[in-house]
């Protein structure tokens, strides 16, 4: 039995209200609630071991650096990865790209291809189009099916001598869809190419396993998972990580330092110049605590349920459209109500206390091959339930009949 109001209670912020009413938290693909152990954690964090990593002889420093160090064995082991030394710490899932983009693309030269899909966010999109204008790279985009799978033998068509890397998402934070990316990933090694997975709306829902998966880089966020806000996690292959120059430069990324010419520092730290948010990667292993005591498979199922369910009676409210809609999706929500804005749809929803996100997701190329301007986007985490669900439709059902 999946005990969702034990889970609830361990989430302080469940407990507020809006307007008069419950909170419902839907903005979940955004950005999760955080469990009161991590805030804990953190707090723990900032009154017991407040000093900079890596630097000092002194005890507080070393403290503070063995939570460091224990975090990043925590998520050595939580996607599987061979070595800590492919851990890299980030911002998150957008700061993890764009290092991929600007270290991996400096080999690269015009003409080289890279891969994408139409379903990316723009943080998987984007650094790549600032290399390609500075290097005059080519980008070239896989397509969806009408269910908003991805058109695989679109993808596969893609690759030619000229391409250098394929980049796409595992879950798209519009669709749901849930992209076979180890076939991808088999797929781009079969032509000698390495492949980059956008994991950021993955890891809320499944363990991802990088070497099963065989990937060459895994980027995600903390905060999509329960954890602290601005921390992101690039996995990357050893090899791969020791012929790439460094992203930024700065303090623990150097191994010497003189005007004559510097050395940088092995991995993973040529890759992370300055004070991390080290009081934030102290508290993850919290975060990933919960995830293991809840189990991420119960969670899945428990989400999967409410997705089904509320997806059941989204079909009673007059003139709703649901976008994505592949088999094995995530549980995620697009859609639009006939006739109204989805600004107007998500205003009126919180004023029913039911929060959920409205636009474009940060998603506009699919928006464009959608053939819309945004949506409303719900998204289900551990702690939702079925009550939500249907104050939900309620407060749906209310909104259809103003606008
Ligand atoms: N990729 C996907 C698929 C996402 O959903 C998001 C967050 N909306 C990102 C990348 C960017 O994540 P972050 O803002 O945490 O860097």
């Amino acid at each position: 039995m999946f005990d969702v109001e034990s889970i609830r209670a361990r989430f302080p912020a469940l407990g507020r209200e809006l307007y008069g009413r419950p909170m419902v938290y839907f903005d979940n693909v955004a950005t999760s609630q955080t469990p009161r152990c991590v805030v804990d954690a953190i707090t723990a964090g900032y009154f017991g071991a407040k000093a900079n990593v890596h630097r000092g002889v002194h005890t507080l420093s070393q403290e503070a650096t063995a939570l460091q160090e224990h975090a990043r064995e925590r998520v050595r082991q939580w996607i599987n990865a061979e070595s800590v030394s492919e851990i890299i710490f980030t911002r998150g899932t957008t700061e993890a790209i764009n290092l991929v983009a600007s270290s991996f693309c400096a080999g690269l030269s015009a003409g080289d291809e890279i891969i994408l899909t139409v379903m990316e966010h723009h943080a998987n999109i984007v650094p790549w189009q600032l290399q390609a204008k500075r290097l005059g790279l080519v980008i070239k985009v896989a397509g969806i099916n009408a269910d908003g799978s991805l058109n695989l033998d679109e993808f596969r068509s893609l690759f030619s001598p000229r391409t250098r890397l394929a980049a796409f998402c595992h879950v798209s934070n519009v669709l749901g869809t849930v992209n076979p990316v180890a076939d991808m990933i088999a797929e781009a090694h079969s032509h000698g190419v390495p492949a980059l997975v956008d994991g950021a709306q993955a890891v809320a829902h499944l363990r991802p396993d990088v070497r099963a998966l065989n990937a060459d880089f895994y980027a995600f966020s903390l905060h999509k998972m329960y954890g602290p806000s601005g921390i992101g996690v690039l996995y990357g292959r050893r090899s791969l990580l020791e012929a790439m120059p460094p992203y930024q430069g700065g303090g623990e990324m150097i191994a010497h330092v003189s005007f004559d010419g510097t050395t940088y520092a092995e991995l993973p730290y040529k890759f992370e110049a300055g004070t991390p948010d080290f009081v934030g990667i102290g508290a993850l292993p919290s975060a990933l605590d919960f995830m293991e005591e809840t189990g991420v498979e119960a969670m899945a199922a428990h989400e999967h349920y409410l997705l089904d369910y509320c997806t059941r009676r989204m079909a009673e409210v007059p003139g709703v459209t649901i976008y994505g809609t592949a088999p094995g999706k995530s549980p995620v929500i697009s859609f639009n109500l006939a006739g109204a804005h989805h600004y107007d749809v998500g205003m009126l929803l919180d004023k029913q206390g039911v929060e959920v996100r409205t636009g474009h997701h940060c998603a506009q190329p699919l928006m464009h091959a959608l053939g819309i301007e945004g949506t409303v986007r719900l998204g289900f985490a551990a702690y939702n339930t079925i009550d939500e669900v249907d104050r939900f439709i309620a407060a749906l059902q209310r909104t259809a009949s103003m606008l």
